[in-house]
């Protein structure tokens, strides 16, 4: 017997059912909509490792088009592509690259550009509190015959980097002396559509600023999974030997490609700039959650920038194993001081952030809720 399908029951563009309505630590969460299930369903069914499938293809040659380089490579995570692009800049050890110290490709990569491409860590912290800039990497990177040091071979620049945009004068400065020493540049652009969506500079613009740039399509554009790592066609073609060798060939990854592809037209646009409403109102809710906290007296580590806000539960003296689990309790998930916002937020979510800021500092001032409740009533 024919049944109807129950569109309740799909989690597919439904944000409330998957959790994600609700849910404040990382922009990872976003879920896909329909019509990129739609999308999925119109992808071509060819061999990408055979280089014969026209949906993969194509979206690799339009976002290679978009960042004003010849090629790209459509790969499974962002790790993925940050370690691709890493091992294909390098070329023998002993060599070094050099990054902020927050980055995630020293802390949330598992260590892999140690045990992939034998390269050393120079862990800058940016002196300006926000993003590395020429005179932190005048600094520190290594250039000369000394044979003492280790040379750095690649500059790793993160935009934005824990939600703060590296502004492209700053960009462009970099790569041109990175360019007079040789030194080659890898941008880690998994959000980089957070900056573009702030008027910051075109996708083009940033990713002139480096050899290869990797983007990553299942942040905030909500894409199921996938990322790619742009450049030029001869670091491309390299690099997809080595994706290869790691097995990360896909066979079928029209499915993947077309699901990213409707991703980024969702939810960033068809073109080098950002023409869709949702980065922005992320932002928006970024700087809502950044007020709801300094309006109680808490502080900041970091301007909200883009789609992350950074409590100082420190300064406040509040527990983070208290402020997440407050959280829970009331039906929203925290990770500690990094609250990231992304469009799939409803407003229920942060009313109910609301009532967990006071909960979380009134038990810093009362002890208790008892204690509250008895101090209050005097
Ligand atoms: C998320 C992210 C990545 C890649 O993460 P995956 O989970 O492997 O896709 C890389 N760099 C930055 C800055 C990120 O935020």
């Amino acid at each position: 017997m024919a049944r109807t399908t129950d569109y309740s029951s799909i989690a597919w563009g439904n944000p409330e059912k998957t959790g994600a309505a609700f849910d404040f630590r990382s922009d990872v969460v976003t879920t896909p909509s329909r019509a990129t299930l739609a999308a999925i369903a119109c992808a071509t069914l060819n061999d990408d490792v055979y280089n014969e499938d026209t949906t993969t293809a194509e979206f690799e040659n339009d976002m290679a088009a978009r960042c004003g380089h010849e090629a790209a490579a459509f790969v499974i995570t962002g790790t993925m592509a940050n370690q691709l692009a890493l091992r294909s800049l390098l070329y023998q050890p002993p060599h070094s690259i050099l990054t902020d110290a927050h980055s995630h490709i020293i802390h949330w990569e598992a260590g892999a550009a140690s045990f992939l491409s034998g390269a050393a860590i120079q862990a800058v912290r940016p002196v300006n509190g926000r993003h590395l800039t020429l005179d932190d990497i005048r600094k520190h990177a290594i250039w000369t015959d000394d044979v003492h040091k280790c040379p750095t071979r690649v500059i790793s620049l993160e935009n934005t980097t824990s939600g703060n945009i590296i502004p492209l004068s700053d960009m462009r400065m970099i790569k041109a002396w990175a360019d007079d020493r040789g030194i080659l540049v890898h941008l880690d652009g998994a959000r980089l559509w957070e900056a573009v969506g702030t008027g910051a500079g075109t996708l083009r613009d940033f990713a002139q600023c480096a050899h290869l740039t990797t983007l990553d399509f299942s942040k905030n554009l909500a894409a199921p999974m996938g990322a790619m790592v742009v450049g030029s066609r001869r670091a491309i073609t390299a690099l997809k030997r080595i994706r290869k060798g790691l097995g990360g060939g896909m066979r079928q990854a029209g499915i993947l490609a077309a699901a990213a592809r409707q991703s980024v037209f969702e939810h960033f646009g068809g073109g080098i700039v950002c023409t869709q409403p949702h980065l922005i109102k992320s932002h928006l809710m970024a700087q809502r959650v950044a007020q709801a906290w300094t309006n109680r007296g808490g502080r900041l580590l970091r301007d909200a920038e883009t789609n992350m806000v950074w409590l100082d539960l420190n300064a406040s003296a509040v527990d983070i194993n208290s402020w997440n689990s407050i959280g829970k309790k009331h039906g929203i998930m925290l990770n500690g001081k990094r609250v990231v916002t992304h469009h799939q937020l409803c407003e229920a979510a942060f009313s109910l952030l609301d009532v967990v800021m006071d909960e979380a500092l009134d038990l810093v001032r009362y002890g208790s809720n008892e204690e509250r409740v008895r101090k209050t009533k005097l």
